[in-house]
């Protein structure tokens, strides 16, 4: 077990960093985090930020001399930082772990492996793998990008075989996965913690409505049935105990028409769709990013109030910042900033949980805040203490 004191590092200081650095440091642990943005977000918060690349030598000989234990923010560093820092000291997850999610081919296929349901795909890695791909995959598709997407980047929807070349050779025919497109009656997402003894603790599975490609609301808990919250929970242990994993984990999921579960990615990470647990639960994901990653048990992971999550994109600081006063005015409202400093649209800069005992309540609650953040005339309602 790694005890207070101990240094923790991480690969990336973006927001999911900046989270981790926030609980451990709450948590008595030191935090060094690796990016080379000099401005990223994890670098207030944590003790030491190294301003250089994730393969410079200097820095991760640096990390694995200073840190009893490295985990990563995100999964596209690149994989042979993490061999190196293996080889040297503790790397939770591991980077085997990492390479499946860097990797929709290998990720899809080793989902389907485990006996688990995807939606229909094929490898796309040229023109006759397209052919291939094309006798398989019902139209319309979706072409993706097997590396570096995020946020519904590197994806494009195409509606017959000849859009599909013309895609796959606008994109530069890097390899890709061509993906039916599914009817979808809902998204949700689960995440899990897995210690090093093999325990596991499930949080509660959120419901993920998803804007642009971009995770707009979470709403938590979903409002599906026990039957599909047993399957996704279970689900998610069968991939975790496949993997051997260590660390958090959280994986995305289609529900469709006919109450059918398809497992659509995983990140082996805290995940934008498990933000509402900040304040949600009695264990945040990134308090349990760090037990994992420390050797401790994982922490309760029980719902204290059904919460709505909104993610707060840089579209709302155009022309300028937003007036918060609107938000905090809410007395079961949760603020959280990033401190980006370049609020692109699109770009993640923030969230608010919004927590009620009513979750319909806080969903309304959510959406009069989003119109109000847009400039609109929704004012806050305020609630007695404990109504
Ligand atoms: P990213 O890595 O960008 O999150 P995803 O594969 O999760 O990529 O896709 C982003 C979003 O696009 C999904 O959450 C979903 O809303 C939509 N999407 C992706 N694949 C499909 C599909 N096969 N059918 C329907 N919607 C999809
Ligand atoms: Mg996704």
């Amino acid at each position: 077990m790694i005890l207070q004191q101990a240094s923790l590092g991480v690969l990336g200081g973006g927001q999911l960093a900046r989270m981790f650095a926030a609980a451990a440091r709450t948590m008595g642990y030191e935090v060094i985090v690796l990016d080379p943005d000099p401005m990223c977000p994890a670098a207030p918060i944590a003790n030491k930020h190294l301003q250089h690349d994730y393969t410079d030598r200097e820095a991760l000989a640096y990390l694995a001399g200073h840190c009893d234990a490295v985990t990563t923010e995100f999964e596209n560093v690149p994989v042979e930082a993490l061999h190196s820092l293996e080889a040297r000291c503790l790397v939770r997850p591991a980077a085997v772990a990492v390479e499946y999610a860097q990797d929709r081919i290998r990720e899809k296929t080793f989902i389907r492996d485990c006996g688990l349901a995807t939606a229909p795909f094929h490898p796309v890695r040229d023109d006759t793998e397209l052919a291939a791909a094309l006798s398989v995959v019902m139209m319309p598709a979706i072409l993706k990008t097997a590396a570096l997407g995020y946020d519904g980047k590197g994806q494009r929807l195409v509606y017959d075989e000849a859009q599909a070349y013309r895609v796959f050779a606008e994109l530069g025919k890097p390899p890709c996965v061509l993906e039916q497109r599914i009817e979808l009656q809902m998204e949700l997402s689960v995440l899990l913690a897995r210690s090093s003894r093999g325990e596991v603790a499930c949080y509660p599975v959120a419901e993920n409505v998803h804007v642009n490609g971009i995770l707009d609301t979470s709403i938590v808990p979903a409002r599906v049935s026990p039957d599909v919250m047993e399957r996704v929970t279970g689900m998610a242990r069968t991939l975790a105990e496949r993997l051997d994993y260590c660390g958090l984990l959280a994986v995305e999921f289609f529900l469709t028409g006919d109450d059918e579960l398809l497992i659509n990615e995983i990140a082996p990470r805290p995940h934008n769709s498990g933000h509402y647990s900040l304040d949600g639960c009695v264990t945040s994901q990134f308090e349990q990013q760090v037990r994992m990653l420390c050797g401790l048990p994982p922490g309760d992971t029980r719902l204290l109030s059904p919460v709505v999550m909104i993610n707060l994109l840089g579209d709302l600081w155009q022309p300028q910042a937003p007036d918060w006063g609107g938000v905090l005015a809410h007395p079961n409202v949760k603020l959280h900033l990033y401190g980006k400093h370049a609020p692109r649209p699109g770009r993640k800069m923030g969230h608010c949980n919004v927590l009620d005992p009513d979750v319909e309540r806080a969903l309304d609650t959510a959406g009069r805040i989003r119109r109000a953040l847009r400039g609109g005339v929704d004012s806050p309602v305020t609630y007695a203490t404990g109504a």
